[in-house]
């Protein structure tokens, strides 16, 4: 089966092919298909998001289409930036911009009450339009300074006590074990393994 991986981000682009590994998947990406359109990622939650990238990319492509959409959900903020968390502190701020932004409305928040999570939503879609969709996600604290060079977004303030490290500090071989992407992608592998078995026999069978 032919995949297409629908990111411009060279880092997922890397984690969606190590979720691939083994299976009788050949992945193409948006720029080796000469697709230029950027979808709106209009949706107020990640799973509309996720749908309608892997949706209307697989329109455009004529391909099953593998899509996510991901951010940053601060307890203390209801759920803040969420599906903001690239857009919130303005189209040409910096990770750093960002990190201060969140800073500065936690500001006076306790320890005990910095809990967040990164979460992420995996989208298959077909040309035909069926989806699948799954889930990961990941619990961490906001701390006040940032700690660690690896990663990017708000990696260096998301410190996870179980690992006794930001996300930012970890070797990326092990956020990508146990991040919230990897999480939903190791979820979407199976599903993905049936997509292309079932496409597999409708080849054999001159479908
Ligand atoms: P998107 O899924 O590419 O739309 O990502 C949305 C935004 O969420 C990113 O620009 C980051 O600010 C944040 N984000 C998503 N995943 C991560 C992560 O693994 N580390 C840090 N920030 C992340």
């Amino acid at each position: 089966m032919r995949l297409l991986l629908a990111t411009r981000n060279a880092g997922k682009l890397k984690e969606f092919r190590e979720l691939m590994s083994g299976l009788p998947i050949e992945c193409t990406f948006l720029s080796e298909l000469g697709i230029a359109e950027e979808i709106a990622e209009t949706g107020k939650t990640f799973l509309e998001n996720a749908i309608l990238k892997a949706r209307g990319y697989a329109a455009l492509s004529g391909l099953v289409t593998l899509a996510d959409d991901s951010g940053l959900e601060v307890d203390a903020l209801g759920g803040a930036p969420g599906v903001q968390s690239a857009r919130w502190a303005g189209p040409d701020a910096s990770d750093m911009d960002r990190i201060r932004l969140l800073l500065g409305r936690l500001r006076g928040v306790p320890p005990e009450q910095r809990g967040a999570q990164f979460r992420c939503v995996a989208a298959m879609a077909t040309p035909g339009g069926q989806v699948c969709t799954t889930e990961g996600a990941i619990r961490g604290e906001i701390i006040d300074t940032p700690r660690g060079s690896h990663g990017f977004g708000y990696d260096p303030v998301f410190f996870i006590p179980e690992l006794g490290a930001t996300m930012a500090e970890l070797a990326p071989q092990v956020k990508n074990h146990i991040s919230h992407r990897a999480r939903a992608l190791a979820a979407a592998r199976p599903i993905l393994a049936e997509m292309a078995a079932r496409e597999g026999q409708g080849q054999a069978h001159g479908r």
